[in-house]
């Protein structure tokens, strides 16, 4: 029988609120299905540096590295503010993606038709948008050395950032981005800039021939990744999946987000390198959003992202795409029907907390 483990990692503010609401839809799934999940839990974030003064635990990292998936909540808050910067909460976070060599970030933009007009754009522009960006997490310029600043003594100072890309860092991005278009809309556009960097030289060069020798079923296109910003807000329903750097994509997917609406709404993944024996993905599924301390303990955050992680999870972990496609579509009817968290209220809507609108969607599932 299929033994899928999952690890819980909530973290702090509204982190534990939203991964209750899915600890509801696991419970659920593990009495309609064969094998279902077994899970653990752990500590990440200031909760961790309470606990026993780091960050993550060595244990709770083991945990992580043997999972098939974690579930990731949030992390920080004003409590931690002024604790030792190797042990502030977000080095909990930062560990984990580095030890688990997660280098492929995946951002869905997805517009559901009920928040069409939350959009920063008009909504007829986003209506029924579903755009997946493939961020390199693990190199360029965020971590290329030399990374300094040099005093040059005539009372100047030179910042030194270096973006390097090595052949092998271009094709396991290319080929996530590539795999994953098979299962969507089977079309890639790449974006680098080219005409300015010889880092993304390289990376046109390597993309093309990722694609010739082992996708050429799938449609791929590149974009200088300024022109490709452009085309984000003049027509996003143009791309399916984008691929792109650390810093283009930091940027890109950022851009993408406010096509959507709101931070609540907007899940995200993690991947790391197939397994030489199983094949499987090291992998970490979290909300967009952080840990938001201004509403955390008040029932009120939406737990659609966190949700939408978790769909996410079904899909890329476990290869359960009837249940993350019912799953998704559970929220979206959700939203048909006007149940809104406070964060995406609108006109003539049934505004919910945290808990009831777990249980909504729970219910159309
Ligand atoms: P971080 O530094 O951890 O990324 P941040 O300061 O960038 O955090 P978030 O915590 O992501 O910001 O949230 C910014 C604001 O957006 C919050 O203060 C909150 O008001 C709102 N927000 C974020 N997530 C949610 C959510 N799930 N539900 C409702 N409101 C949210
Ligand atoms: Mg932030």
């Amino acid at each position: 029988m299929t033994v899928r483990n999952l690890f819980l990692l909530p973290g702090d503010g509204i982190g534990p609120e939203a991964m209750a609401e899915v600890r509801k839809i696991i419970t659920y799934m593990n009495a309609e299905m064969a094998g279902g999940f077994t899970t653990d839990e752990g500590l990440v974030g200031g909760c961790a540096y309470d606990a026993h003064g780091a960050a993550i635990s060595d244990a709770d990292m083991a945990k992580a590295m043997a999972a098939d998936a974690v579930l990731f909540g949030a992390v920080g808050g004003p409590k931690w503010d002024d604790v030792p910067y190797e042990v502030r909460p977000e080095a909990g976070l930062l560990r984990l993606r580095k030890d688990m060599e997660l280098f492929a970030n995946l951002r869905p933009a997805i517009c559901y038709p009920a928040l069409s007009d939350a959009s920063s754009l008009k909504p007829e522009l986003v209506e029924g948008l579903d755009i997946l960006i493939v961020r390199e997490l693990t190199g360029g310029v965020y971590f290329g050395e030399p990374k300094e600043i040099i005093d040059l003594g005539n009372g100047q100072k030179r910042g030194i950032d270096t973006q390097v890309y090595d052949t092998y860092e271009i094709e396991r991005i290319a080929g996530v981005a590539f795999e994953l278009a098979r299962t969507r809309g089977n079309r890639v556009c790449s974006m680098e800039k080219r005409n300015v960097m010889k880092s993304g030289v390289l990376w046109n060069q390597v993309v093309t021939a990722t694609h010739k020798a082992k996708y050429s079923d799938v449609a791929l296109d590149h974009m200088l990744a300024d022109a490709g910003g452009m085309q984000l807000v003049r027509a996003p329903k143009q791309f399916d999946v984008i691929v792109t750097d650390n810093l283009f994509g930091d940027m890109l997917s950022d851009v993408a987000a406010m096509l959507t609406g709101s931070l609540g709404m907007l899940p995200s993944a993690s991947l790391g390198s197939p397994d030489a024996k199983t094949g499987k993905r090291k992998a970490l599924y979290e909300p967009v959003h952080g840990s938001a301390p201004d509403i955390a303990g008040k029932g009120i955050a939406n737990p659609i992202a966190m949700i939408a992680s978790f769909a996410m999870c079904l899909r890329y972990s476990f290869n359960l795409v009837k249940e993350a496609d019912t799953l998704e579509k559970a929220i979206a009817n959700v939203l048909d029907k006007g149940v809104r968290t406070g964060d995406i209220m609108a006109d003539g809507a049934r505004q919910v907390g945290t808990v009831e609108m777990g249980d909504t969607i729970l219910a159309e599932f």
